[in-house]
């Protein structure tokens, strides 16, 4: 059932931080599938590149470690890790310094794709692109590929738009957002665009409403002090949870092609009301059976920034007046999930001896674990009882669907990596959409702060504040269980 994989061009690919923690659990063991999959060619080559010493050989080590750290034992076969090896190679280079880019330069073939991986800290994200112009490693034809955080807010995103702007072209750019990378939110195009079924009920009149949960059951210990200086809106509304809000609300765009989809998710974006503080609930997870709570773990028993976030948001249109979205992401809650859940209205008028505001239709789209859909519908109680209504889901569990080739379906990011290669942007964010989802997000910060907000604690392995429960309740409705 998964299509026949069509190997990308050759390519090579630069990972700056190439010995980091991402480049070392997602990046490589991506490639290593890729490879082992017989999308990558063989004649790819891949360069790592950061500050410390060593050579390719302990670089090869490394990565083999890595491989056999985050990869299951039975997915490595010997043959394609070699093969995987040989394709590898170091440059010790200081981003801020210029040691080690005539080396990278001479390793850069001219009739291959080139990309840049910038896995390191956002500060080196300019000194990295400004050196690669400088030192004619990056030609106008080569692609960067540059992790998130993009900027701390409006005025630091626009500051880095502009920088990568001076050396590398628009087209050139391809910020990334892992979650745009997963099978299911390519579905949720896939399912509103190639179908008739669900578009012409795809608005307010049809929808009572919208959920996205994105819940974790881990805490921020070991990055404490990082967390601590971004909290859950910055972290997780503004990139992700908004990207998923916008493939939900845009208007069908006139192709799927890279602008006319980024066109319409920046009107989304744009259409965005400011949010009202009664319409946020922040909260910060207490002690408990996962560990110290949220102060505890940042080391500052005065610390105002949010572990939890919940909001209900307005998308000023002629589709979405009057449908609420309401998000909500936090740590340390019950389960680790990720839902998008589109709940429809009741049927106008019931024949049947049930009470309304059953909502039984939701098409509940799984991002992880086990990514999916499913659609709640009314059908018969089976047997002789009369006409007894119940719900049952219509399921589509894209592991059970496609049973063991479930396991190829790709890792977001290496998924991601061969769209760069193949120069397809369409999975990436633009410029301007990053700059227009800072321009929402930091009055609402700046909200809470001018009142000197502090959040509310909630119990580790709850569902966040009760305060969460309520910004549904007091419209009548109820938050979806978060429920691996
Ligand atoms: P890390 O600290 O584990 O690795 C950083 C890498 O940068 C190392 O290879 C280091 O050698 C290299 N480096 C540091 N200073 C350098 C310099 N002056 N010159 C050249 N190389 C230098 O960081 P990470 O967790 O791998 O994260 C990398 C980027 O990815 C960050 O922007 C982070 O926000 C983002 N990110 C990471 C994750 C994750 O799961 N780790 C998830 C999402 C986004």
């Amino acid at each position: 059932m998964v299509a026949r994989i069509i190997p990308v061009d050759p390519f090579d690919l630069v990972i700056f931080g190439g010995t980091g923690d991402l480049a070392r659990r997602k990046i490589l063991p991506g490639l290593y599938r890729r490879l082992a999959d017989g999308q990558m060619p063989p004649e790819a080559r891949l360069i790592g590149a950061a500050r410390s010493g060593g050579g390719d050989s302990e670089f090869r080590e490394s990565v083999r470690k890595a491989l056999e750290e985050f990869m299951p034992a039975d997915a490595l076969d010997q043959k394609v890790l070699e093969q995987f090896l040989e394709m590898i190679s170091y440059v010790q280079i200081d981003a801020k310094g210029d040691k080690g880019w005539a080396k990278l330069r001479s390793k850069m073939r001219e009739d291959v794709v080139n990309v840049f991986y910038f896995s390191v800290a956002p500060s080196l994200f300019e000194p990295i692109a400004e050196r690669l112009k400088q030192h004619g490693v990056a030609d106008d034809e080569a692609r960067i590929v540059v992790e998130k955080p993009f900027g701390q807010d409006l005025e630091t995103a626009r500051a880095l738009n502009a920088s990568l702007a001076l050396h590398f072209d628009e087209t050139q750019i391809y910020r990334i957002d892992h979650y745009l990378g997963k099978e299911t939110v390519q579905n949720l195009m896939a399912v509103r665009f190639g179908n008739m079924l669900f578009e012409p009920l795809w608005n307010s009149q049809y929808i009572d409403h919208i959920q996205i949960t994105v819940a974790e059951t881990v805490g921020v210990s070991g990055r404490g002090e990082y967390y601590d200086r971004i909290g859950a809106m910055r972290d997780m509304v503004q990139n992700h949870i908004l990207q998923l809000l916008c493939l939900i609300a845009m208007e069908p765009p006139s192709r799927y092609s890279p602008d006319a989809v980024r066109d319409e998710k920046l009107k989304v974006i744009r259409a965005l009301d400011p949010v009202e503080p009664d319409d946020i609930v922040r909260g910060q997870y207490g002690e408990g059976p996962g560990g110290p709570s949220y102060l505890d773990d940042v080391g500052d028993p005065r610390s105002r920034t949010e572990s939890f976030i919940a909001m209900r948001l307005e998308v000023s249109n002629w589709r979405w007046a009057g449908t609420p979205f309401y998000l909500r992401t936090g740590k340390r809650l019950k389960a680790r999930t990720s839902e998008i859940a589109i709940v429809f209205k009741d049927a106008p008028h019931s024949i049947f001896d049930v009470p309304r505001g059953r909502h039984s239709n939701v098409l509940s789209i799984r991002l992880q674990p086990n990514e999916g859909m499913q659609l709640g519908v009314t059908i018969k109680e089976p047997g002789p009882g009369g006409m007894r209504l119940i719900d049952v889901p219509l399921d589509m569990s894209f592991a059970e669907a496609l049973g063991e080739r479930a396991s190829e379906i790709p890792d977001a990011y290496e998924r991601l990596i061969m769209d760069v290669v193949r120069g397809n942007q369409t999975l990436f964010m633009r410029g301007d959409e990053v700059e227009a989802a800072w321009a929402w997000t930091d009055p609402v910060i700046a909200g809470w702060e001018a009142r000197g907000h502090i959040p509310s604690p909630y119990d580790q392995g709850s569902s966040g504040p009760d305060d969460a429960l309520m910004l549904l309740h007091r419209d009548g409705r109820r938050w979806r269980e978060i429920r691996s």
